[in-house]
């Protein structure tokens, strides 16, 4: 299966690179600049995301994740440096995010099938120090094209969502998406993860693209979401164990 990638070409500059045979639909997004181009997420790792991102553009590729999920840095192997944010920055060395086995136990829970060259045995969890620690408000500079970095905690701690100023385009990772969000891992902070909807919900927004799921947002999920979590707050709920809470577009686990 060499076509395990799907490409959407979003503008002349922007591309989503998604894993629709997957059941977690991770999407990965490459931003490109004049001088340098940017990779927003890499992806589960059973596929070549480089090979893909190279046939796109032949500038350097800055690589980062919006959290140091599993499922968000399979591909980072396959690149000599990556970013991360100053609170996950040991996340790919010391400090394991997911075990071995329950990676490859989601790997296979949603897959069909993997590429032919997949091999699931040879999957190992990458371990390598990051080139450039991120923080708030940091500007990932690609040229004519300047995206800023915002801390956004909650669903993780060092979670950032990547802002491109002059498209008006957001990158939300797992802080906003269709389906269930997930704010009940030990690492997660219910009351965080609203505090950083607020604090992107009057953001001059476009277009809305998460790292899950549906592509076809309306930029109006960020104020939804937030108000759905302050609707938890107001209930008194908003902390672990509280259950499942679901409005519709979207499921909020605590
Ligand atoms: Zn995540
Ligand atoms: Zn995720």
């Amino acid at each position: 299966m060499s076509n395990w990638f799907s490409i959407e070409k979003i503008d002349k500059i922007t591309y989503a690179l998604s894993e629709y045979k997957h059941s977690e639909i991770p999407h990965s997004y490459l931003l490109i600049g004049n001088e340098k181009a940017l990779l927003i997420d890499s992806g589960l790792g059973v596929s070549n995301i480089r090979e893909e991102v190279e046939k796109l553009t032949d500038l350097e590729v800055i690589v980062l994740s919006t959290h140091i999920h599993w499922d968000h840095v399979g591909g980072h192997k396959l690149f000599d440096k990556y970013y991360v944010h100053e609170n996950e920055k040991n996340w790919m060395t010391e400090k394991p995010f997911f075990t071995l086995e329950c990676i490859k136990q989601n790997l296979v829970r949603g897959a069909n099938e993997f590429p032919k060259d997949f091999v699931l045995d040879d999957y190992e969890i990458f371990k390598k120090e990051p080139e450039r620690i991120l923080k708030d408000e940091d500007i990932i500079d690609l040229g004519d094209r300047k995206i800023k970095v915002i801390h956004t905690p909650g669903h993780s701690p060092g979670h950032i969502c990547l802002y491109d100023i002059k498209n008006k385009y957001i990158f939300t990772g797992d802080l906003v998406y269709r389906g269930t969000l997930y704010a009940f891992f030990p690492t997660s902070n219910p009351v965080d993860f609203k505090n950083s909807l607020e604090k992107i919900k009057d953001l001059d927004v476009k277009r809305v693209f998460p790292g899950h799921n549906s592509l076809d947002l309306s930029p109006s999920i960020i104020p939804r979401a937030y108000e759905a979590f302050k609707d938890i707050e107001e209930k008194g709920m908003l902390k672990h164990g509280s259950g499942l809470f679901d409005y519709d577009e979207f499921r909020i686990l605590l």
